[in-house]
């Protein structure tokens, strides 16, 4: 049971990268966002996120989407049938277009510079925060370094400095987060010409209107950076954001790496139903006490 409660007429998404096969974590955020949008009239938007070349694969995203089938989670934009069919306006590897167009926005505000600097250098340049969500921050090596745009496809966005984020999260209230600090110049694109999953999200969910974003707390750390990149592209009513705890194996695993024990595949082939499956995940996601079977049809329960 939450203490949720949310306008209704809103748009939010399940956005799963097919880098694998779903588990009971994918399914904890998907009782989320059915059960919110079912409970207070929002609608569900699916968006296949495999703007990782490197790491998805279709055949992840067809078991991705026939396990959404089995589990009757059905979207409201976005049906998995259409996936099927082929291009799709919300499967991110299909939008180049749609990400150049925005990444020329920001080149006409003077605002994005070619980075011809590995991982490795970056490493060995910056330095590294010790404080929690705190990663590797781009030091700004090629930022006035005027590199030539046909050496490399990498393209990053001139942030600006000791300018805070600050946002309402639903679940865990005031957040304040110093995108530049954390991170520096944000990547846009990679030297493979691929999209980041930080561009191709903010993108995503200002041209798809997702006004609710709800997703694992892993994702915390983002948000700042996704609104100060949402401003930057022109979006003035910004979406809410309500992160929910990450679900862990029971030794302390992250779910996703132990798939074997919790992937949906492997809980149906033991003969657990759809409803036995989104009760387990209601109840790791502590919106029931005890797992029992629910329907996808009965999910907005969770949150009366
Ligand atoms: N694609 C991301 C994931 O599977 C979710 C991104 C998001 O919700 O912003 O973890």
């Amino acid at each position: 049971m939450s203490a949720l409660r949310l306008d209704g007429g809103f748009t939010t998404r399940f956005a799963p990268a097919p880098t694998g096969f779903l588990h009971l974590g994918h399914a904890v955020n998907a009782v989320w966002v059915w059960g919110a949008a079912r409970a207070f009239g929002g609608r569900v938007l699916l968006r296949i996120e495999d703007h990782d070349r490197g790491r998805c694969r279709p055949e992840y995203e067809r078991a991705l989407l026939d396990d959404l089938d089995w589990l009757g989670l059905v979207p409201d934009v976005g049906a998995t049938e259409e996936f099927r069919r082929g291009p799709h306006a919300h499967r991110q590897s299909d939008q180049s277009a749609r990400y150049e167009a925005r990444l020329a926005q920001l080149e006409s505000q003077g605002l994005v510079y070619p980075c011809t600097c590995s991982r490795a250098d970056i490493a060995r340049q910056g330095s590294v925060d010790e404080t929690e969500g705190a990663e590797l921050r781009y030091p700004g090596t090629c930022r006035d370094a005027a590199r030539d745009p046909r050496s490399t496809a990498a393209r990053r966005i001139r942030s600006e400095a000791g300018r805070t984020e600050r946002f309402h999260d639903l679940r865990l209230g005031e957040q304040v987060q110093d995108p530049d600090a954390q991170c520096g110049d944000l990547l846009a694109r990679d030297r493979n010409g691929h999209w980041t999953y930080q561009f191709a999200v903010t993108v995503d969910d200002l041209e798809q209107g997702i006004d609710v974003v709800i997703r694992g707390e892993d994702l915390l750390a983002s948000t700042g950076r996704q609104l100060r990149l949402a401003r930057l592209l022109g979006r003035t009513a910004m979406p809410r954001f309500l992160h929910h705890p990450l679900v862990l194996h029971p030794d302390g695993r992250k779910l996703s790496k132990s798939a074997g024990d919790t992937g949906i595949r492997e809980l149906r082939k033991a003969g657990r139903t759809p409803a036995e499956v989104l009760g387990l995940a209601a109840r790791a996601a502590g919106l029931q006490a005890d797992p029992d079977p629910i329907d996808a049809d009965s999910l907005a329960s969770l949150f009366r």
